[in-house]
């Protein structure tokens, strides 16, 4: 169905057409008229069906733009959750003149939220939490709400907000129309629903075979400590534009950072501990493509509207099947053929079949693809540019190399493979056998130490090293950076060689440590 079949003010369609939705989705078809007659209902529909617009768009319809009052106020349990749904409910209102929409939400100032609610908001999108705050404050009024709506439910009640959306369920006005929307329906949604909705109608899109048939599905049997360098293979290989890699731990999504980062990929992260705005500018980047990996955690990952991924990496098998589900379903999606690697590690074997049996899919076992398989990869990619350059010819002038190839004595042939062995050359992400370095402003040069903090290495073990087996003094030494596998030292260029040199072969707390001229900057 399409959205101008559902009675749709003009200014609403012409937004929606302009973000790119012509066609409804199964719940938003179901729900919209629903919604629109007054009707109290209970949407259960999984992640990714487009919930947000199927409550959003009748709440919209129902806000009276010249009464001020708050009218609508939706409930979601975070904050990326209640900005989401801010955001997309107000490119469906760039038309519609006097409508305001504010998300409230713990973690921001309560006095900056307070200024816009005085002003007057007439749809409130909020964290049960902060929604009471307000309510106490008597900064958010309730008496004119007509509308409220708990957008995923089950993961608010998860997060132990009963008691708060009951206060609040309870302190608006009795004359009201209540929406309910949840992946998931179970006891304690039933229960509210039973005490707060009014002859709600139920409306449930069936799961469907979890887009996992579209995706290309594939594990490798692998080490832990192989996982890194096969992550960067995998890149290399598939030369994804979009990829999340998904590990089980805070710890583990540094670490892979740490060392993708070292070997110059385009790659950031997410997770718990990152503080919520890096997190959101980060999401942003990621969406717009200027970054094009993104290792992130379930948790962090969650409720974050990131599709059309071209590839996912299961750094680390999920803990639960049903993560598996969400993870890989960010890829493969409108009829693309996505991609999902998963690295097995030992007896997580068991695990994988578990999980084959409940998202009724099969994932074959593959070998890890080699670097000569790589090497090939990035001949074949060569090759095809080199024909696609010859196909439109496009070729720099160049009066000295025209003279080149004019010279009879010039085998074409060669010059063709010497200039092939040239590009080869510089497309090898090994700058080992180059000599040169970068020099900072201040005349330092970063080294690398294949030493970090899983060695309990600490700064006075290396500078204590350096002063001992160099001529290098320890207040010369610039930043030293212990990140968790390997470490980064700064000195000033004259001592570069001495350094090398006279660490070769060292051992640093009785660990050998491998000295390299870091290839990269990385501000820290
Ligand atoms: P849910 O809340 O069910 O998880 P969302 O409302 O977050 O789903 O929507 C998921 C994605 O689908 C979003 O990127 C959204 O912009 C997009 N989307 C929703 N409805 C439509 C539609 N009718 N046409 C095109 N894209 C849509
Ligand atoms: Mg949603």
């Amino acid at each position: 169905m399409k959205f101008n079949e559902l009675n749709l003010s003009e200014k609403i369609l012409k937004a929606l057409n302009d973000i790119g939705y012509s066609e409804t989705t199964e719940i938003q078809q179901k729900s919209i008229p629903e919604v629109m007659n007054g009707q109290d209902i209970i949407g259960l529909s999984q992640t990714g069906t487009g919930k947000t617009a199927a409550f959003g768009i009748p709440a919209i319809e129902n806000v009276d733009v010249a009464n001020k009052k708050t009218q609508i106020l939706i409930l979601a349990p975070t904050r990326e959750l209640a900005c989401q749904i801010t955001d997309e409910l107000r490119k469906f209102t760039k038309y519609v003149e006097n409508l305001k929409i504010l998300s409230v939400y713990g973690g921001q100032s309560i006095e900056k939220q307070i200024i816009p609610l005085r002003r007057g908001v007439q749809i409130v999108v909020g964290t049960p939490g902060r929604i009471m705050d307000h309510m106490r404050k008597k900064t958010l009024k309730l008496k004119d709400v007509k509308m409220v709506i708990l957008d995923e439910a089950d993961e608010m009640l998860n997060m132990g907000f009963r008691e708060d959306i009951e206060t609040i369920l309870q302190e608006v006005p009795e004359e009201r129309q209540t929406l309910l929307f949840s992946a998931t329906m179970n006891e304690k949604i039933m229960a509210i629903t039973k005490k707060y909705l009014k002859n709600p109608k139920k409306i449930k899109i069936k799961a469907k075979e979890l887009t996992v048939e579209n995706i290309d599905q594939i594990a490798f049997q692998t080490k832990n400590n192989m996982k890194d360098e096969i992550t960067t293979r995998v890149i290399d290989l598939y030369k994804p534009e979009k990829l999340i890699v998904f590990c089980n731990t805070k710890k583990k999504v540094d670490g892979l950072y740490d060392y993708l980062k070292l070997k110059k990929y385009n790659v950031d992260i997410i997770h718990g501990d990152i503080k919520q705005d890096q997190r959101d500018r980060t999401i942003k980047k990621f969406k717009k493509g200027d970054i094009k990996i993104l290792i992130a955690t379930d948790v962090a990952a969650r409720g974050i509207d990131i599709a059309n991924l071209d590839l996912v990496i299961n750094y680390d098998i999920p803990q639960e099947n049903e993560y598996y589900v969400h993870r890989i379903g960010r890829t493969g999606r409108n009829k693309n053929i996505g991609k999902a690697i998963t690295f097995v590690v030992g007896k997580e074997r068991n695990k994988l079949k578990e999980i084959e049996q409940y998202a009724k899919t099969k994932i074959n076992y593959q070998n890890v693809p080699t670097i000569t398989e790589i090497n090939k990869a990035k001949d074949i990619e060569l090759v095809n540019q080199i024909k696609n350059i010859i196909d439109k010819k496009e070729f720099i002038k160049s009066d000295i190399f025209d003279e080149l190839i004019s010279d009879k004595n010039i085998d074409l042939k060669e010059l063709a493979k010497a200039m092939f062995t040239m590009i080869n050359g510089q497309n090898t992400s090994e700058t080992t056998e180059s000599c040169e370095y970068e020099v900072d402003e201040n005349g330092f040069v970063r080294l690398f130490f294949s030493l970090g903090k899983k060695d309990k290495i600490m700064v006075k073990d290396i500078i204590g090293s350096m002063s001992a087996n160099t001529a290098i003094s320890g207040k010369e030494i610039g930043k030293v950076n212990i990140l968790d596998k390997f470490s980064f030292v700064d000195v000033p260029e004259s001592y570069v060689e001495d350094i090398l040199t006279g660490m070769n072969g060292k051992q640093i707390k009785g660990k050998n440590v491998n000295i390299e001229v870091a290839n990269v900057s990385i501000n820290f």
